[in-house]
């Protein structure tokens, strides 16, 4: 059997490049994620937050106006939770440019969508067959637009992996040479877990919108997440925090 393969972060090229746009949109992309643990930092790890306050210009290569309004309206979701602003524009320029990309989801991370000024940042797959799924989709790229790793990947992630039994469902031997690209692929987007300098503190969050659905077949004993469909509290809570309104506003009496 064969699944297909999930949400792909699109990871720059440059790192340094990367890191140098995410300093100068948010200097809080230095620091890491550990407050008060000093460390050697052996590679240019960081975050990608936007400044907060700022409007996000986001764009259309493609699409039908159905799969655009869909595309909004889940987006919007985080809207609420956020000091951000998304800014739908006519047009192919934009900060964010999303392209109809039929049975695949990906998206660069944050700030790493401002190293280039073309061509796309996010590919949708347009399939709206099913709402709910689409919706959770959209909201789960619009997180990585906003700065979110893969939950599934987070430093402290305590998933019981059967690494063969997932290469397995994905078609791949565990041994074989020639399913090596394939292995590598499943290594990186499911079982890698991220440097704590890569993500911002908060607990593992199983009902996160940023983990991948994880099947009982791919795990030892019993464990599975099925498709996460609505932002979580911990999501909520996350991205509020990275992107905090200014504490100006006293209270009138
Ligand atoms: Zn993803």
């Amino acid at each position: 059997m064969n699944n297909a393969l999930p949400c792909q972060i699109k990871v720059a090229d440059d790192i340094n490049a990367s890191y140098e746009v995410a300093i100068a949109e948010n200097p809080a992309n230095r620091g890491a994620s550990t407050p008060g643990r000093r460390r050697k930092r052996a590679a240019v790890k960081h975050t990608h937050f936007w400044a907060p306050g700022r409007t996000l210009r986001i764009a259309f290569l493609s699409g039908d106006q159905v799969f655009k309004d869909a595309t909004k309206a889940a987006a919007n979701n985080w809207l609420p939770h956020i000091n951000l602003k998304f800014d739908f524009v006519d047009g192919e320029e934009g900060d964010i440019r999303i392209i109809v990309a039929p049975g695949t989801y990906w998206s660069t991370v944050g700030t790493d969508a401002l190293l280039h000024e073309e061509g796309p940042t996010m590919g949708l797959s347009p399939d709206m067959r099913m709402p709910a799924f689409f919706a959770a989709n959209v909201m789960h790229e619009f997180g990585h637009v906003l700065g979110a790793q893969h939950e599934h990947q987070h430093p402290e992630m305590t998933i019981p992996w059967n690494r063969r039994k997932l290469y397995e469902a994905f078609g791949a031997d565990e041994h074989a040479d020639e399913d090596h690209y394939m292995r590598t692929m499943l290594d990186e987007r499911y079982l890698k877990r991220l440097d704590a300098n890569e993500v911002r503190h908060s607990a593992y969050d199983p009902k996160s919108i940023m983990h991948y659905a994880i099947h009982e077949e791919w795990t030892d004993d019993g464990f599975k997440i099925d498709l996460n469909l609505v932002l979580s509290e911990k999501d909520k809570a996350f991205m509020a925090e990275a992107y905090p309104y200014p504490d100006v506003q006293s209270e009138p009496i």
